[in-house]
């Protein structure tokens, strides 16, 4: 019996280099990729959607985009498949079909006995359960922190803008950008967000979303009552997405939730 290779101060079971704990965590982060790959493509179709729309505006910059869930993708992709590769250098009969990141992920999952008692089990481990837990905040963090925009200071010396996007605390009035250091006014940076969507066409769940990261109203009430007033006419699509989905104008729309939701607040 020896100590767990991650550190984790159990016990491992014969020849094994991970204790069960660890290896079920592995098997538990491998199976839930595929719920995670959904939520990141889920994240970037929707940023990708609100960044395209009425594109010229030279206002479109402000707005909730981030970056990180296309890279967390890659760094998933790049993490399995030199998994991977470690693996079948033992077991070359058994490499997955594919290199998509499902195939490796289910193909991994079904060799955590191996990984186990891998030299490598180690590195293998900590790579893949760290990629995982990374891309989980990549989905999460916009709700657990408040999203600030992008910072877009400009570095004193080069003149190129700062490209790092803003997380502040839930109730702060202050973020300070993690790259260059500058502070921001949080107040101000979702103002200027909410001015540069003011006149974009937007979906029901995406008005309700920003109207609860706007202002606190509560997102499913806001959903109901925008789909309950579509139903009677008292608010009608300007436009169709190109899946055919209702789209209403968000300054104007916002505006009405708003002065709906004012009294029970
Ligand atoms: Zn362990
Ligand atoms: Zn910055």
């Amino acid at each position: 019996m020896t100590d767990c290779v991650t550190g984790c101060g159990r016990p491992t079971r014969d020849t094994l280099l991970l204790c069960d704990s660890c290896i079920w965590q592995l098997e538990a982060d491998l199976g839930s990729v595929p719920q995670l790959v959904y939520q990141l493509n889920l994240t970037i179709t929707r940023q990708s959607r609100l960044g395209n729309r009425n594109g010229s505006r030279a206002t479109t910059r402000g707005l909730p985009y981030d970056v990180r869930a296309s890279d967390s993708l890659n760094s998933l992709r790049w993490v399995l498949l030199g998994g991977v590769r470690v693996l079948a250098k033992d077991d070359r009969a058994f490499y997955p079909v594919s290199d998509k990141i499902l195939a490796m992920a289910a193909w991994l999952r079904s060799r955590t006995d191996l990984i186990a008692v891998h030299e490598a089990a180690g590195d293998l481990w900590l790579e893949i359960t760290d990629v995982i837990h990374r891309g989980r905040q990549a989905v999460d963090a916009p709700r657990q922190r408040v999203y600030a925009g992008p910072c877009w200071a400009k570095h004193p010396q080069t003149g190129l803008e700062c490209l790092e996007h803003l997380y502040a605390r839930p109730g702060a009035t202050h973020v300070a950008c993690r790259a260059c250091g500058t502070i921001h006014d949080v107040e101000k940076r979702k103002e200027a967000m909410r001015d540069s969507l003011h006149g974009m066409l937007l979906t029901v769940g995406e008005i309700a979303r920003l109207a609860g990261y706007f202002d606190g109203a509560p997102q499913e009430r806001t959903r109901k009552l925008l789909v309950a007033w579509v139903a009677r006419g008292k608010l009608v699509p300007v436009a169709h997405d190109r899946s055919n989905r209702a789209l209403f104008p968000f300054g104007e729309t916002l505006a009405m939730v708003l002065t709906t939701h004012q009294p029970a607040a």
